[in-house]
């Protein structure tokens, strides 16, 4: 049954990170972060979460924002999907991730979700998770001992189970300057507001001679988590690439893969349109190359 009042909680509001790190640490498993709230408060309405504190991160400053230099990108964990949608420098440079949000949810989900969100609830469907992983990007975590730094790949440990500890936040991503190119492509039952199916990220550099180096291919909702379609990235890494081998890549990343059958799809559809959607993603990063 799907309950629509909130259970009760009490809401605290910190100013600065070290307060919220204070409420976490007074509250542990208890307590529960709280940015857009486009996952946390429909999971609290159906009661599959029950914290007795909500801790709302918005009013701490510097948890959002877009900046970029030479060197790379930096994104606050609280930075909404229709500002990254705005951002041109994501759009011209980090473009998988500007794939990505602008096929995510719709309008009025994006002006509330943010990046973070959308790691930490860790969901296999997660849009932002391929593109990340394929630009090499770095979670930055702050918790009782201090800063640590981690692949985003390394942040997905189960469905729905983020690595981070119930004391952690994550404050910001960076991602280094993309040398390359890449593509995320995302197939969805209806054209808009829906979760992906399968989600597909392509990414590599092309030498003076056209060849592929630093290929990375990463699937969503095709497994427990987001993964990397190592096998595929094999096959093109030193090679110039063409329709047969991106053909030949996609192949192998149907054997890569291992969804489930549910209500939306079948594990044999979900594995054929792997195949097909990383071919078209590589395709279309070459196409991004030239
Ligand atoms: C109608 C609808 C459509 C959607 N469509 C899509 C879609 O197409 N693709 C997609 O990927 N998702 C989709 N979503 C899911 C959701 O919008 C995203 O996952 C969103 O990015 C979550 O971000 P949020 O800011 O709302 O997170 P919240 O709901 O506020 O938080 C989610 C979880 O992350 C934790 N958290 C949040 N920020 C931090 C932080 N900085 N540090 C540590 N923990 C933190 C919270 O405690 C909570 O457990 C959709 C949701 C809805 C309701």
């Amino acid at each position: 049954m799907f309950i629509r009042r909130l259970p009760k909680f009490e809401y605290h509001a910190p100013a600065s990170l070290p307060e919220a790190l204070d409420l976490l640490a007074l509250y542990g498993a208890d307590a529960k972060l709280l940015a857009g709230g486009t996952d946390l408060l429909l999971a609290m309405k159906k009661r599959t979460k029950t914290p007795a504190h909500v801790i709302n991160l918005k009013s701490i400053p510097g948890l959002s924002g877009i900046s970029g230099d030479a060197k790379g990108l930096k994104i606050g964990a609280l930075t909404t999907m229709a500002d990254i949608m705005r951002s041109a420098l994501v759009k011209e440079t980090y473009t998988p991730l500007w794939d990505a949000v602008s096929v995510m949810g719709s309008p009025q989900v994006r002006t509330l979700a943010t990046l973070g969100g959308n790691l930490v609830s860790a969901v296999p469907s997660a849009d932002t998770a391929p593109p990340l992983i394929v630009l090499s990007a770095q979670a930055h975590l702050t918790g009782p001992s201090g800063e640590r730094t981690c692949p985003v790949e390394a942040l997905f440990s189960a469905p729905s189970t983020c690595s981070l500890a119930p004391t952690d936040i994550l404050t910001h991503i960076t991602i280094p300057f993309p040398q390359g190119k890449g593509a995320y492509l995302k197939l969805m039952r209806r054209a808009a507001l829906d979760l992906a199916l399968v989600g597909v990220a392509a990414y590599f550099c092309l030498d003076a001679n056209k060849v592929c180096t630093h290929a990375k291919i990463a699937l969503g909702a095709v497994a427990p988590t987001p993964i990397r379609a190592t096998a595929s990235e094999a096959i093109i890494e030193g090679k110039v690439l063409n329709a047969a081998l991106a053909a030949e890549a996609g192949s192998a990343s149907g054997k890569e893969c291992f969804p489930i059958t549910d209500l939306r799809s079948s594990l044999e559809y979900r594995c054929s349109m792997v195949e097909v959607l990383t071919e078209r993603a590589l395709l279309e990063a070459l196409k991004r190359s030239n």
